[in-house]
């Protein structure tokens, strides 16, 4: 299988730093998305940490293997969010100005035919197949859990005033408990990674239509994303990642070491624009 993929991040309408951060790394085939807090800008650094560490160990790990089997790769992602863990973890106990701080994490990386799907927090994952939309991560959060005790609907849930109290994130101990899941790609298949910025102002509806109506270009869908988030009042950074699995190759457990289809102009990458 070969994967094409494209991202977007903006600091939204209100806020003035832009404390998400992303990985798009098609050499390895890791895509993460991060979405950092605390004061004094902490929060950026917390996300930048544990995405830097994820890409560091996914491309240790993956030096020469190109035929690890998915099990091996799911083990890796794992590892390699717990290795971040540690990084913002150790650096909000070594930095007075980063105490407290933490982040999110949501992330895919390429298995062959399948990908693994690793997350921590209220960060989604959500996949698009067959004109249909579904949230593949669970997230951590408080309103999340009322749900699940049948405390609280879904609406209910999306005006809740505690429905950014997340229940895990990266850095807050020494070690966390992280989700991971592999899911089956069918050539066509887009998977989206987001940070609450987008998924907040967005229903999942209104996800799906705007990703099928670009989807001939992903870096046209995220900004599509990203202006329709701005214009419900972008209260939020908004970071959207997606990244398309394209057609059957010929040696897929290699997949990660080809070169991506879609070139992903550097004028493009990590673009953002203050205050809009
Ligand atoms: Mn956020």
């Amino acid at each position: 299988m070969k994967y094409a993929a494209a991202v977007r991040t903006d600091v939204g309408r209100r806020r003035l730093e832009n404390e998400d951060s992303f990985c798009l790394a098609p050499d390895i085939g890791l895509y993460v998305v991060a979405d950092g807090m605390g004061g004094h800008a902490a929060g950026e650094v917390a996300s930048r940490i544990a995405v830097e560490t994820i890409r560091e160990w996914v491309t240790r790990s993956r030096s020469g293997d190109g035929e690890a089997p998915e099990s091996v790769t799911a083990a890796c992602l794992a590892d390699g969010i717990q290795a971040a863990n540690r990084a913002v973890f150790e650096a909000a106990q070594a930095r007075p100005e980063c105490s407290g701080m933490g982040t999110t994490v949501v992330s895919v990386l390429e298995a062959g035919p399948r990908v693994v799907l690793a997350h921590v927090g209220d960060s989604r994952i959500y996949r698009i197949r067959a004109g249909g939309i579904a949230q593949l991560s669970r997230d951590h959060s408080v309103v999340q859990e009322q749900i699940d005790r049948g405390l609280l609907s879904q609406e209910e849930a999306a005006t809740s005033r505690y429905r950014h109290l997340i229940t895990r994130a990266l850095g807050l101990q020494p070690s966390v408990e992280v989700d991971v899941q592999e899911q089956a790609c069918q050539a066509g298949d887009i998977l989206l990674l987001c940070s609450d910025g987008l998924s907040d102002m967005l229903e999942a509806d209104e996800i799906l239509d705007l990703v099928r109506r670009h989807r001939d270009d992903l870096r046209v869908a995220c900004a599509a994303l990203v202006e329709q988030a701005n214009a419900r009042g972008g209260v939020d950074n908004i970071t959207v990642l997606l990244v398309q699995a394209c057609e059957h190759g010929g040696a897929p457990s290699r997949s990660h070491l080809e070169a991506p289809t879609l070139e992903i102009p550097e004028s493009l990458v990590g673009e953002w624009i203050p205050g809009a």
